[in-house]
């Protein structure tokens, strides 16, 4: 019986800082949209990358903790495709929560 390759789990925060931020902006576009793709997913849809055409498309319609926990998501997801890894999609949400807390809850 052939054994189901296992999604890795990988600890993306780590990665995740202001200088990786800058580089993935400076390849990645990051795109607002407001038109309702939430139907071909058939589920809210907070965002998305475009590997190909490198971009990053973040839903308008959210408040903005959601789209600052959507960012990092999908910039968590653009890290996962750099290493080359598999990641569970839980994974990539407690990873990018992790980091969500860390960056806004840290006290001056
Ligand atoms: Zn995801």
């Amino acid at each position: 019986m052939a054994k189901k390759k296992g999604k890795r789990k990988v600890n993306l925060s780590r990665y995740l800082d202001l200088k990786k931020v800058i580089d993935i902006l400076c390849e990645y576009d990051l795109i607002h949209y407001d038109i309702h793709l939430d139907s071909l997913f058939n589920q809210k849809l907070y965002g998305f990358v475009d590997f190909n055409n490198k971009k990053i498309y973040i839903n308008k319609k959210q408040s903005k903790t959601d789209m600052r926990d959507t960012i990092i998501h999908e910039m968590l997801h653009i890290i996962e495709d750099e290493l080359g890894v598999d990641v569970d999609e839980d994974n990539v949400v407690d990873n990018s929560k992790k980091s969500f807390n860390k960056i806004y809850t840290q006290t001056r």
